[in-house]
């Protein structure tokens, strides 16, 4: 955690009070003992933080339920939980051919969630409205007026620079190239949107919610038509220095392979995405979609199982790879590809632990992500919610100072 540059006693309180407001964020409703432990502080400094939260109305007092949270498991305390009134935060996946809203409290209690079908690549203009009108119709599903939600987190699926906040200039999202996303999407909805690639946000989505929670150096692989990597460590998503870090489905596989759409050649996309797998069959089996592969794959058609396992072993032997250099203590491997389960993951598996440096392979978890076509929604309520919990504890230090001088 960042330290605050100043060092007075009210930043110190401020400082703590964010500390205290995201575990209320992450842990849901939770005793002040608990709070006590997670955060490091004494007991009687969270007294006085959370009766000071409770003060400005963004906490309140709930009676334990029947389940009492906590390992120790002994008599619940009087559990204290933010107030569903103290905020809403909104979740936007944009896939290639889709788009998903989420709408969550601060305690990421999912209020309303829904999605749409539509070619997002090629018309961004009218993709973005079409988010927009979702969100609109999702928050009023959920009873949340706008002016409640304090930020929104949203995943594109292409790169984004981080200095620029363009989208890169890759033949990957044509009309997308030199448009604003951020700009354009706080312009429809009015509030604050926090933006990240769709591997990133899949990748935070399985951490924060899925297979990747408690795990501190995660690796999440998404395999679709594009192949991602999401990276993030201590529960922070790592980007690179321009945000391009994660590129994995551009490094080199077949020197002499297909020429892939970055300009190179052999690259792992050119050889096991899903249109990749589906190109491979097409005399075979003529047209497959990629989720008609990955069913006829489950049902024991011997020419789709093979396809889907020879990919589990390319994709496996870069993950070695990236064992070696980054030693994470998870893979989560989503996407449409991770819906052929055992058979992608045996290979893969089996690849990773006879191309990695033994020791590097035997403390990883190789895990099928959990959240399947919901991570990267659930990842960008998270990329919102870690952001608006800044503005959320400004927002409650404004008001008790305020309090204090009255
Ligand atoms: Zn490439």
């Amino acid at each position: 955690m960042a330290s605050h540059p100043t060092g007075s006693l009210e930043s110190l309180r401020a400082r703590n009070s964010r500390l205290v407001v995201d575990v209320l964020r992450t842990q849901g409703a939770i005793s002040r003992a608990e709070i006590a432990r997670q955060t490091g502080l004494s007991r009687s400094t969270v007294s006085s933080l959370v009766t000071d939260l409770q003060e400005t109305g963004l906490v309140l007092e709930r009676e334990p339920d029947s389940s009492p949270r906590g390992p120790e498991g002994g008599r619940p305390g009087v559990l204290v939980a933010l107030d569903r009134s103290a905020g809403a935060i909104v979740g936007i996946d944009f896939g290639h051919d889709h788009v998903r809203v989420a709408i969550a409290d601060l305690s990421y209690e999912i209020l309303a969630e829904g999605s749409i079908d539509r070619e997002v690549d090629d018309a961004a203009g009218e993709s973005l409205d079409a988010a927009a009108a979702l969100v609109q119709d999702e928050l009023m599903g959920a009873g949340v007026d706008l002016s409640r939600v304090l930020g929104a987190g949203m995943g594109l699926p292409g790169p984004v620079d981080r200095s620029t906040g363009l989208v890169r200039s890759q033949p990957i999202l044509p009309s997308w190239i030199g448009l604003d996303p951020v700009a354009e999407m706080q312009e429809r909805l009015g509030v604050i949107v926090h933006l990240d690639n769709d591997a990133n946000v899949g990748a935070l989505g399985e951490c924060t919610f899925g297979a990747g929670q408690g795990s501190r150096v995660v690796a999440y692989v998404r395999l679709s038509a594009g192949i991602g990597l999401g990276l993030v460590f201590d529960g922070v998503p790592f980007r690179g220095a321009h945000g391009i870090a994660g590129e994995i489905g551009h490094v080199l596989v077949d020197p002499n392979g297909p020429i892939c759409r970055c300009g190179n050649r052999g690259c792992l996309e050119t050889l096991v995405a899903g249109p990749a797998l589906c190109e491979l069959l097409r005399r075979s089996h003529g047209e497959l979609t990629v989720p008609q592969l990955m069913q006829r794959a489950r049902d024991n058609d011997p020419g789709c199982r093979r396809v889907v396992q020879d990919a589990g072993r390319v994709i496996g032997r870069a993950l070695a790879d990236l064992c070696n250099y980054l030693n994470p203590d998870a893979i989560v491997i989503g996407g449409e590809l991770a819906t052929a389960g055992d058979l992608l993951m045996e290979p893969l598996t089996a690849a990773i632990e006879q191309f990695a440096l033994p020791a590097a392979a035997e403390g990883v978890s190789i895990l099928p992500g959990v959240l399947h076509e919901r991570a990267e929604v659930l990842g960008a309520l998270a990329l919102a919610g870690t952001n608006s919990a800044e503005a959320l504890t400004a927002q409650v230090h404004t008001m008790s100072q305020t309090r204090r001088s009255s």
